[in-house]
């Protein structure tokens, strides 16, 4: 059976994502698609060889009878409203992240969800599919390192728009980092600080770049991620986790490293989309042979809502110069 799905957003992750449905997953093909621009959409919708139909809003779209399933590409401040239409229409929903801005629209949507009794909802935190990450925990768990002390991270893009704010290195980048340490040693945030460095020169006038972000699990654990957003190299996501006897670390180079006349060389990857195109395609399929199977897969509701809680925390981190705790919620059962 094929997955008919509809996109909301036709953005740069939204036309990623439709070509990825189409091209690549397989079970699945682009039925609808709809963005606050519409001309857009149908710009996006006619260079398709099966086109879709262009809805005038996500509401319109999600409520098409033709639509089994729905991805939410829009614009985060968006999401609450798409991610509760479609809980309410009882369709499976995948969300990019974040899965809503604030701590409060994320609990409307674990209170949906809950009523509704089952998960409708999946949450685009596609590094879990990334082969090396896997690996990464996989070696960790098989205990012969020890237990895990500490992690360092870094998440360096080679530059951002110009409306990017410091507040966003933490919403927009920093949150791959957080789900990835909850996801990793399978624990929650207990506190965040967040140190401001030197201002590089590359960045303007009160943008705060880089900045080194401290995480401490609840077990214990402590992360160091270091953001630094006009580093101009490349797109070098790094990340290595110190265990009692032993240490497991990502690659440095996602392609073959070449040692020519007294010099070795590799690459690094552009942009998020190069570096991680494999793990968003992993995820897609994993999420469409899952709701194909009537169920759901990939992080949850729970998970968009630690992440939005952990970022809020960030930024009261990040302005007041304090270590910030995180408070949640119980974890409900449909999470457990
Ligand atoms: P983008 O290029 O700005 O695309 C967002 C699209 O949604 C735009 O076409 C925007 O139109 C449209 N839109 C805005 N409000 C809307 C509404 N009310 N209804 C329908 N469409 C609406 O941004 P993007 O880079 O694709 O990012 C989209 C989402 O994906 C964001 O939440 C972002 O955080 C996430 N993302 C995730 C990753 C990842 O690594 N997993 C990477 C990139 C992006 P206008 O431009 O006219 O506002």
């Amino acid at each position: 059976m094929t997955l008919n799905i509809g996109v909301i957003g036709t953005g740069v992750i939204g036309q990623n994502h439709i070509r990825r449905l189409g091209h690549v997953v397989s079970g699945t093909r682009v039925t609808a698609v709809s963005d606050v621009d519409t001309g857009r959409a149908q710009a996006v919708a006619d260079k398709l060889s099966d086109i879709p139909t262009v809805h005038a809003t996500g509401q319109e779209l999600i409520n098409d009878p033709r639509v089994d399933a729905v991805v939410v590409t829009s614009w985060g401040p968006t999401h609450e409203e798409y991610v509760l239409a479609g809980i309410a229409a009882g369709k499976q929903v995948f969300c990019e992240k974040p899965l809503a801005t604030t701590r409060q629209a994320c609990e409307r949507i674990l209170d949906a969800e809950i009523a509704a009794g089952r998960r409708l909802v999946s949450v685009g935190f596609m590094r879990r599919y990334d082969t090396q990450y896997r690996e990464m925990k996989d070696v960790m768990g098989r205990g012969d390192i020890g237990a895990p002390l500490m992690m360092h991270a870094a998440h360096r893009n080679p530059s951002v728009p110009d409306h990017y704010t410091s507040d966003m290195i933490i919403n927009d980048t920093v949150v791959h980092e957080i789900d990835i340490a909850r996801w990793m040693f399978d624990d929650e945030i207990a506190a965040i600080t967040v140190l401001t460095p030197r201002r590089s020169s590359k960045a303007r006038e009160g943008f705060n770049d880089p900045l080194l972000v401290l995480l401490e699990m609840s077990g214990g654990v402590v992360v160091d991620v270091e953001a630094a957003v006009t580093i101009a190299y490349g797109y070098d996501v790094r990340g290595e986790i110190v265990c009692e006897s032993g240490t497991v670390e990502l690659s440095e180079s996602p392609g073959p490293i070449v040692k020519r006349a007294g010099q070795y060389t590799g690459r690094v990857p552009s942009d998020w989309g190069e570096r991680f195109a494999d793990a968003f395609d992993i995820e897609f399929q994993a999420w469409a042979d899952a709701v194909g199977a009537g169920t759901t897969t990939g992080p949850s509701s729970w998970d968009g809502y630690a992440a939005t809680v952990a970022c809020d925390a960030g930024l009261e981190a990040l302005r007041t110069e304090r270590r910030v705790p995180i408070v949640m919620r119980d974890r409900p059962d449909l999470y457990a």
